[in-house]
């Protein structure tokens, strides 16, 4: 029997890129609110069915699904496989991302495709592939991550032309679905800061440094962290809140 309050009893929820860090705590998460969850990965296998047994010990359902969240066949290909299974989806999180931390000189023209289509586009494949089934339910809720990088955070957080500027697109794509989707679907934005993930395995000790002094909490965030945040606005607690971002990054710096 999963251990939290039942905030997510009967639901059914995709969670993209949910083999590692931030997508594996928010499936954890859901599947501990009563959720049936859809582990979604690319490459990362063994976690990705780590996860699965970690659920399934604590009494949760959930299924494993490989699949690149930038490719339209391997969207549908997802949604399909857990309307076989589950029947339904009320919950999608748009989570997958990635980055590769080079500045406008340095950074390739195919890594700013490939960043836009795996951060970005794939945020509007998965939307638009849940959307009429969410619809035809009369109800759903698409959390979708960004970073303090989309918004106006540290410049340490902005020098990554790429990232930043696929971060900001989900944000202002998350608004335009907000008012797409209004008012079956509720679509909100969730904007971490630095987290301890293996994403910031590829940032510098010297920029580590510099940014947990930028901010206020003094530390960087957990993943569980941000989890509880996805889970809010996963769960009828946010029934009346669309369009918004919420930022879970230990405080803003102070200028
Ligand atoms: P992470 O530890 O590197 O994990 C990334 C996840 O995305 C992995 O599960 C990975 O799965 C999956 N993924 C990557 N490409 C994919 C694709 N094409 N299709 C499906 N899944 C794919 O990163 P994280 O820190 O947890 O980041 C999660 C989200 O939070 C990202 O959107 C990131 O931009 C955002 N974020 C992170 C931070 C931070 O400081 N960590 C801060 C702000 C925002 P595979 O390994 O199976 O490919």
């Amino acid at each position: 029997m999963p251990s939290g309050s039942g905030k997510l009893t009967g639901r059914v929820a995709i969670v993209t890129g949910a083999s590692r860090g931030i997508g594996s705590a928010i499936a954890r998460k859901f599947a501990q609110e009563g959720a049936k969850v859809v582990i979604n990965y690319n490459a990362s296998s063994k976690q990705a069915q780590e996860i699965q047994r970690d659920i399934a010990e604590k009494g949760g359902e959930s299924i494993v699904f490989k699949g690149d969240v930038s490719n339209s066949r391997e969207v549908k290909a997802m949604v399909e496989a857990t309307m076989a299974r589950f029947g339904r989806v009320d919950i999608l999180v748009n989570n997958a991302g990635i980055i590769f931390r080079k500045k406008i000189l340095e950074s390739t023209e195919e890594e700013w495709d490939r960043t836009m289509d795996v951060n970005l586009k794939s945020v509007y494949l998965c939307s638009k592939a849940v959307a009429p089934i969410m619809i035809q339910q009369k109800r759903g809720k698409i959390v979708n991550i960004s970073s303090i990088s989309g918004l106006n955070g540290p410049p340490s957080a902005l020098e990554i032309p790429d990232y930043t500027a696929s971060k900001a697109g989900i944000i202002g794509l998350s608004r335009a679905l907000s008012l797409n989707l209004a008012p079956l679907i509720n679509v909100n934005v969730v904007c971490p800061g630095a987290t301890e993930t293996d994403m910031l395995g590829t940032m510098s000790e010297e920029r580590r440094r510099v940014r947990i002094a930028e901010t206020p909490l003094g530390r960087f965030g957990r993943p569980d962290e941000i989890a509880a945040a996805v889970l809010f606005l996963a769960s009828d607690d946010s029934d009346f809140v669309t369009g918004e971002t919420l930022v879970v990054s230990g405080g803003r710096p102070q200028t």
